[in-house]
């Protein structure tokens, strides 16, 4: 049965990706790299669980070397990491002839060969480079001239705010030194007015005094009329003392009154300013928030760490533990049943298999088996809407990937992902036709 199947290749985790990947590589997470020039439209990227958009978990180059229109051939495997639902994965499949006459080579052996390239494939790969540094530079372009607005936009409106702020600065200065020259004023025109009144108080006690003498020289009259007259005097002195204790308590109460509303003051245009000061500190705690969120909605673009995949031939079967453990312990029956209930528990099939390259994250084989990790399976392949044709298994991802690509963190759990495609691989380079992938339970 084994000989019969189709070649497997596994990929194993390689490098991270750098400047050099391109839409010729076979690569996990970070952003696709298209082989034609039309993007792969957004709504196709919406999640059909919760609507937000999709990452990509693979582009794997997977050229139909005798298929000139799909010479080079792409599928984009997409998943949701907002909500990690496993019916949120897509494939789509994209592909275009090679214009130039080229020497059929196995693109994947090519790969781990470490791409022994002729001159043509250089040059369209140097034009597809010089392609994409226009497009990254555009996108600089676009992304830094927007953060040019964006700073601009911020220092205008930061310029205005401080204009405000020593306007309003400026306002309370000029209001603090009109009041404080009026309250001077205030206080001088009292103080005049105090020794105005103090004189002619004095005055009129010199007039009385005056009188008094007058009547003291007048002592020839009654003593006793002169005596009340004495008494009466006295009494109008004490009236006058009385009269100017309460003008000068008066007084040094209006000077109290007027400090407190001087301090009064002070302290309300000190509340004004920290007023006025919190009033700006919120409006830039607003914008930075804005700013945040901004920056927090770029990063809901969650993008899965970026590997390239290096691509190796399946490893044979190995029996060597199997024999050691069967000769020390156990006799030839014990082994058989181990097969049995291998063939029986498609899980431990499955480790048996992966155990060959532990470290493997995908297989690869168009028209080959699926390694299944449970019984539940999914019964009938939808055929490929655009010829009526059977989809055939291609590819599988590993839950190896979880661990690899830290998608934990994510809440991303699967068995493994299959992607099933159109067997006369349909399709032209004129759009992104979406394939068929069956995502399994994650493995209890
Ligand atoms: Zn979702
Ligand atoms: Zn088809």
């Amino acid at each position: 049965m084994e000989n019969k199947e189709e070649p497997v290749f596994l990929g194993l985790l390689d490098d991270k990706e750098d400047s050099t990947i391109d839409e010729f590589s076979t690569k996990f997470g970070g952003k696709p790299k298209l082989l034609i020039s039309k993007q792969i439209p957004q709504s196709k990227l919406k999640c059909p669980s919760c609507n937000k958009q999709l990452s990509l978990v693979l582009q794997a180059y997977s050229p139909m070397i005798d298929l000139p229109r799909a010479y080079h051939r792409v599928l984009y495997v997409f998943c949701c990491l907002h909500c990690s639902d496993i019916k949120s994965w897509k494939v789509f499949q994209n592909q275009n002839e090679f214009e130039n006459e080229f020497e059929n080579e196995n693109q994947i052996e090519n790969q781990n060969e470490n791409k022994i390239e002729n001159q043509n494939e250089n040059q369209i790969e140097k034009e597809n480079q010089n392609q994409n540094e226009n497009k990254i530079e555009n996108q600089k372009e676009i992304f830094f001239s927007s953060n040019i607005e964006f700073t601009n936009k911020e220092i205008e409106e930061n310029s205005n705010i401080d204009s405000q702020i020593e306007k309003l600065l400026l306002d309370i200065n000029t209001k603090t030194q009109k009041e404080k020259q009026n309250q001077i004023q205030k206080e001088r025109e009292k103080e005049n007015q105090i020794q105005k009144e103090r004189e002619k108080e004095n005055q009129i006690q010199k007039e009385r005094e005056k009188e008094n003498q007058n009547q003291n020289q007048n002592q020839n009259q009654n003593q006793n009329q002169n005596q009340n007259q004495n008494q009466n005097q006295n009494q109008n002195q004490n009236q006058n003392q009385n009269q100017n204790q309460n003008q000068n308590q008066n007084q040094n109460q209006n000077q109290n009154q007027n400090q407190n509303q001087n301090q009064n003051q002070i302290q309300n245009q000190n509340q004004n300013q920290n007023q006025n000061q919190n009033q700006n500190q919120n409006q830039k705690k607003s914008k930075n928030r804005k700013k945040n969120q901004k920056k927090k909605r770029r990063k809901k673009q969650l993008i899965i760490p970026a590997y390239f995949l290096d691509i190796i031939p399946e490893p044979k079967k190995k029996n060597i533990p199997k024999i050691k453990i069967s000769n020390i312990e156990e006799n030839l029956s014990t082994e058989s049943k181990n097969e049995k209930l291998e063939k029986e528990d498609p899980f431990l099939k499955f480790e048996e298999r992966i155990s060959r390259e532990p470290t493997q994250c995908l297989r690869y084989s168009f028209g080959g088996k699926p390694l299944k990790t449970q019984d539940k399976f999914i019964k009938t392949i939808p055929k490929c809407p655009i010829c009526k044709s059977s989809r055939i298994f291609e590819l599988q991802i590993l839950p190896t990937i979880i661990y690899y690509l830290d998608l934990e963190k994510f809440n991303i759990d699967f068995g493994s992902a299959y992607v099933y495609s159109c067997e006369k691989c349909c399709g032209d380079s004129s759009d992104y036709y979406e394939e068929f992938i069956y995502v399994e339970d994650p493995i209890k």
